[in-house]
């Protein structure tokens, strides 16, 4: 499938499945060693990171745990850099090393909330980790210290991203086709 039509937007393929499987091996090999010895605490931000954050857990050595914690931070298909609290999350993270999966990073309002919120909460250690990151959009001064792919400035769908409600069940990132193209 090369091209999909979601509600009122097209999108065409623009990273096959077995390109993102890659990254994402790479991104596990890496956070392995990082955390050899270790037990982190994966932390996936919900809805889109249910994605990479199983296919990034499959592939690690380590022994490890997850827990997912939801925020509301955008809307359609801009970043508004709004975000809320997080949603219902009661895990004790004091002392504990935590990786933070999202499944992409644009202006990066949403992390840097996240990663402030967290660290109230006295970790041993923070570390984020992405499948996709906007590197042109980006407005933090914030590492990101694992990247699975850097994409252009594109509004993109596809491995658990979403066009209001659809889309995250494509294998592969599909890219928006402008208007009348
Ligand atoms: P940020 O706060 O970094 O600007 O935005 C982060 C959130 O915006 C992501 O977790 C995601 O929900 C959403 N987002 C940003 N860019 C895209 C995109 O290209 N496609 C989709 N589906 N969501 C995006």
């Amino acid at each position: 499938m090369s091209r999909v039509h979601l509600h009122d937007l097209d999108f065409e393929l623009f990273i096959p499945e077995a390109e993102v499987n890659e990254a994402v091996t790479r991104v596990a090999a890496e956070l392995s060693a990082k955390y050899a010895g270790k037990r982190p605490l994966f932390v996936g931000v919900l809805n889109g990171s249910f994605f990479f954050a199983a296919e990034l857990l499959k592939r690690l050595t380590i022994e490890c745990e997850i827990t997912f914690v939801k925020v509301a931070s955008y809307h359609g298909t801009s970043s508004t850099g709004k975000v809320t609290d997080l949603i219902g999350f009661n895990e004790r993270i004091e002392g504990r090393d935590v990786v933070i999966l999202e499944d992409i990073v644009d202006t990066g309002n949403t992390i840097v909330h996240i990663l402030d919120l967290l660290r109230d909460r006295h970790p041993a250690s923070i570390s984020i980790a992405t499948l996709l990151f906007k590197p042109d959009a980006y407005k933090q001064h914030v590492a990101i210290d694992h990247v699975a792919i850097r994409i252009p400035n594109d509004f993109v769908v596809g491995s658990g991203l979403d066009h209001n409600g659809l889309g995250r069940n494509l294998p592969g990132i599909y890219r928006i086709i402008p208007n009348g193209q």
